[in-house]
């Protein structure tokens, strides 16, 4: 379950932030998830779950932001927001060249 290791690492980050901030707790984390990061909402949230476990995040709020790729269509050529890898969302051709797929990115964290 690569969704675990993900999670891992974001809490790590989260950790690293909110210490830096001298904050007591973790109360809210915002992931960016990307369209073509293979990852499933269900297993993120408890993957999550467990990656906080003794951190400042234990027991936080999770907030999932889906964040489409960042792709080129050689058909329309122009750049496009890809939910997927083999379609294009604006023709439909399968000329898509994925520019930019994130996975996960701790995009903000609510601390107190
Ligand atoms: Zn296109």
């Amino acid at each position: 379950m690569h969704e675990l290791s993900l999670c891992l690492n974001a809490v790590e980050i989260i950790e690293q932030q909110a210490r830096k901030n001298g904050a007591q707790r973790v109360t809210g984390v915002w992931l960016e998830v990307g369209a073509l990061a293979c990852v499933e909402e269900s297993a993120l949230r408890f993957g999550f779950s467990i990656a906080c476990r003794e951190t400042l995040a234990q027991d936080c709020e999770l907030h999932i932001i889906h964040k489409p790729a960042q792709a080129w269509c050689w058909t329309c050529s122009q750049a496009v927001a890809a939910e997927r890898y083999d379609e294009c969302p604006l023709c439909h051709c399968p000329t898509l060249h994925i520019a930019q797929n994130e996975g996960v990115q701790v995009k903000s964290i609510e601390v107190e």
